[in-house]
Order: C-alpha cells, then sequence, then structure tokens
C-alpha cells in the first residue's frame, strides 16, 4: 500500500477499516541467501539495500525481540556529518545524503528534520580544531560554518554567555544536520525490506552458529530451530560481542550503558542540536516540546538497558553549566541503551574471520546517523564480497595493525571518545 494524502483520504472516508500491517511479521523458513541477526535500524536498512540495490530477496532479519527495541528505538536521535577524518567524513556525509532523500524512498515519514547542530567552543585551541575540522567537512563535500559568540547568542540566547565557568566564544555550525524520528526509521526500513520479500522474523534470538566441516558459518541457531543461509550478517549493536563469542571471535568492542532523558514539555525553545564543548552534555528540542539531553556513557561495562546515577548526576550538571534554565524543567524520563564502543570510536564494516560470517559493529554512541549508510554498505559487502569504497576503512584488523580512525585522538579507553 502507497501512502499518500490520497490514500488517507479515502481510509479515514472508510472509517480507517483498511489499513494493512506495514510489513509481515514472518515465520522462520529452513533456509535463506542471506540472514541478517538484529532487527534494528542496521539490520533492517541492510536487508532493505540488498534488495533494492542487489536484487537479493531471499533474505530474513532475525530479532530476539521487536524490532527497534534496542538502540534504534533508544537513541536521541541526532544526524549529523560533522567529522574530521578520512574514513569517517566522507561515509557520514553519503549518510546525510541518502537522510535527505529517505523518506521519499521509502514512502514513509521518518521526521527528518534538518535543524542544525552547533557544536559550542570555549577556548582558543577548541577553536581551531572545530575550524579544522570544519575545512575537513568542507573538503568532502559537507556543509560547516564557524560561527562567533554573537551568532551563537542570536541562536541560543538562553545559554549562559557571561557568568559560566567555561565561556562560550563560538561555535562550529552545520545546518544540514538535525534530528529523525528513531522508530519511524526503524518501521520505514521494515516496511520496504518486507515489501521486497525480506522475512522479519522476531523473538527469534539467535544462540549459536551452524558450521561446516571446514568451521565455515552455514546458518544460524535459534529460540526457534535452525536456519541456514547462505551469509550471516551481524548488526546486534551493544550485543556485538556476545554474538560473535558463539563463533569464537574476540571482538575489540567493550558494551557500555548511554543515557538519555526527556523534560516536560517547554515552549520552542532550541532551535537545533547544541553541543557542550567543555562537558559531556548536548540537548535538542522534541517536535513534542520536550528537551531531549543526554551525555557520557556509564563508566563500567554493562548488559543491563539502565542506567546508573553518577551519569544522570554528570550529565545534569553539564545542561547547568552550560544552561542553568533547565534546572526549572522537570525530568520526565530517562533511559539507556548498550552501546558497542570500539577503541577509536569508529565502526567496523568487514568480513569475520570466519568464513560465511560478516560484521556490522562498533557504533558506539554515533550509529544512528550512520543507519541509511550503514545498511548500504553492509549490504554491498555481503552482496559482492567486497568493501564498499566509503566503508573501506571500517576493518577489522586495523585494531591489531594499528591503522586507527581515532576521530578525537583521546585515547585507547572508550569513554574518553
Ligand atoms: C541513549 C542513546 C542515545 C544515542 N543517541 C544517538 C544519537 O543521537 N545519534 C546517533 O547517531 N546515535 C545515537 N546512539 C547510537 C545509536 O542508537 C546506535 O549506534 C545504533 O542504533 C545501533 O544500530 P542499530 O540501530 O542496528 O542497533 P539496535 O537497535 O540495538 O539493533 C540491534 C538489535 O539486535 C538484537 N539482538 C541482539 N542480540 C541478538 C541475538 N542474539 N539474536 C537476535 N537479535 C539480537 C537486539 O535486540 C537489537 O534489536 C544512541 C544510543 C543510545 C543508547
Amino acid at each position: 500500500m502507497r501512502y499518500s494524502l490520497f490514500t488517507l483520504a479515502r481510509q479515514a472516508l472508510s472509517g480507517h477499516k483498511g489499513w494493512r500491517p506495514a510489513w509481515r511479521d514472518a515465520e522462520p523458513a529452513e533456509a535463506y541467501d542471506i540472514v541478517i541477526v538484529g532487527g534494528g535500524g542496521h539490520g533492517l536498512a541492510t536487508a532493505h539495500y540488498l534488495s533494492r540495490n542487489h536484487g537479493i530477496t531471499r533474505v530474513a532479519v532475525v530479532e530476539k525481540g521487536w524490532i527497534g527495541g534496542g538502540n534504534a528505538g533508544r537513541n536521541t536521535t541526532i544526524i549529523r556529518s560533522n567529522y574530521g577524518l578520512p574514513g569517517n567524513e566522507a561515509f557520514y556525509e553519503w549518510s546525510m545524503k541518502l537522510w535527505e532523500g529517505l523518506e521519499q524512498e521509502l514512502n514513509y515519514n521518518t521526521m527528518v528534520s534538518q535543524r542544525g547542530i552547533v557544536n559550542l567552543y570555549h577556548s582558543d585551541a577548541q577553536r581551531d580544531a572545530y575550524a579544522r575540522r570544519g575545512n575537513a567537512m568542507i573538503l568532502h563535500g559537507a556543509d560547516a560554518e564557524m560561527l562567533d559568540r554573537d551568532a551563537v547568542r542570536r541562536m541560543a540566547p538562553f545559554l549562559d554567555f557571561d557568568n559560566a565557568r567555561f565561556p562560550i566564544m563560538g561555535g562550529l555550525l552545520q545546518s544540514r544536520a538535525g534530528t529523525a524520528r528513531h522508530d519511524a526509521v526503524v518501521w520505514g526500513y521494515a516496511r520496504a525490506a518486507s515489501a521486497h520479500g525480506v522475512d522479519i522474523i522476531q523473538n527469534c534470538e539467535v544462540i549459536g552458529f551452524l558450521r561446516d566441516n571446514s568451521g565455515a558459518i552455514t546458518g544460524v541457531e535459534t529460540t526457534r530451530g535452525p536456519i541456514r543461509a547462505g551469509k550471516v550478517g551481524l548488526a546486534v549493536a551493544g550485543h556485538s560481542s556476545r554474538v560473535a563469542a558463539l563463533a569464537d571471535i574476540r571482538l575489540p568492542i567493550e558494551s557500555h550503558a548511554l543515557q538519555a532523558f526527556v523534560s516536560e514539555g517547554l515552549k520552542p525553545t532550541i532551535p537545533g542540536v547544541i553541543t557542550f564543548g567543555a562537558g559531556h552534555f548536548y540537548v535538542s528540542q522534541s517536535d513534542k516540546g520536550g528537551l531531549v539531553f543526554g551525555g557520557d556513557i556509564d563508566g563500567y561495562n554493562s548488559y543491563a538497558q539502565r542506567g546508573n546515577l553518577p551519569v544522570v548526576e554528570d550529565v545534569c550538571e553539564g545542561g547547568m553549566a552550560l544552561m542553568p534554565m533547565i534546572g526549572r524543567a522537570r525530568i520526565l524520563r530517562s533511559w539507556g541503551g548498550i552501546v558497542d564502543m570500539t577503541m577509536d570510536g569508529s565502526p567496523i564494516i568487514d568480513r569475520a574471520p570466519v568464513e560465511g560470517l560478516y560484521l556490522n559493529a562498533g557504533w558506539c554512541y554515533g550509529g544512528f546517523k550512520a543507519t541509511p549508510a550503514s545498511g548500504w554498505c553492509f549490504a554491498h559487502l555481503l552482496a559482492t564480497g567486497k568493501p564498499h569504497e566509503t566503508a573501506a576503512a571500517f576493518r577489522l584488523d586495523r585494531f591489531a595493525s594499528g591503522y586507527l580512525i581515532d576521530e578525537k585522538g583521546a585515547g585507547a579507553q572508550p569513554n574518553l571518545h
């Protein structure tokens, strides 16, 4: 069913009784060409682009819970391509371009809103680093603009400019960045993939791998029985190391909880996304009016999808330091997701060291914005066996060779990215 104003009017006139489920909740078949483990944004986008770009439709996405129940439905919805390093910048800019056409492509309202992101700077050194980053972005075809203090003040007069512990000197603006409705992205990709014949199998946890005599992966063992596959792609985000361990692979990934918060609804206040440059705090305002904010990962490893109080305190301190008026707003909800932190803060899209298995992992706390390009490039790898040119740097062996893509150069500790 194609969604349009006409369809909406027709359904309204018939009492909205004719809507059909947006995707099929399929039963597992015996075998597929490709099985993708993980029904988050990345897994479903991969399935969509496998069918759309490569004509491969004997594909299943197996999800242990419900689609979008992981990080895809838990993130703070920021999309941007303001990266500074080769390897990252071209990839994220490609993702940004896919976001810009996503609603038309999927015929689904993913609420992509290019309301801009400004990264604030608080010192001369930080200004210079942002100028370098902005120049790198422009060289890769992204948009970037340095703002002085007055320009930031015009945009966000509620920030603490005068009495702050870390005075605001200006910011790096990317106007094309913004937000998208996270779960609608999942549903849009699921609908498109399902329409092409992809099986979306929920409540189906992968608990092991089928292997042949040579050790190659030939399918997955699930809570709903074995499923054979020509190739298996992992897109399980915070569970990457656990699922890879089932294939005897130890990934250079640590899992941490990352929390997010939303306040009660306020009148429109915050024009876009604002990030604090002197602490880990960022904020935007949802279309419903809630301030959506977050900060650092929890300091220790965990697979619990909830957070701990030290980070709550830290995020609130960051918020108060940047915009003291946030202290008047009440927090409505907070939640956590499990993020797959690599040691350089950049992802892995590569073949696994075991035949038949492919990895899409290590998205840290920034993989939502990557969803379209990640799906596009992972589908390319699965279909052709070769890395897509924009994702060629995301190799697994860079952690052995030392050829890292360390966006901040801040060291080998996940909580410093
Ligand atoms: C609080 C928070 C805020 C964030 N904010 C942003 C942001 O503003 N911008 C941004 O770009 N990124 C953000 N991120 C990161 C982003 O959400 C993730 O990097 C991205 O969603 C990960 O990819 P995914 O959507 O495929 O993951 P997920 O949605 O987590 O999908 C993985 C799926 O795999 C399933 N799975 C796991 N194990 C198995 C198994 N054994 N068998 C079957 N299925 C399994 C899980 O149930 C899950 O549904 C944030 C993350 C969090 C937690």
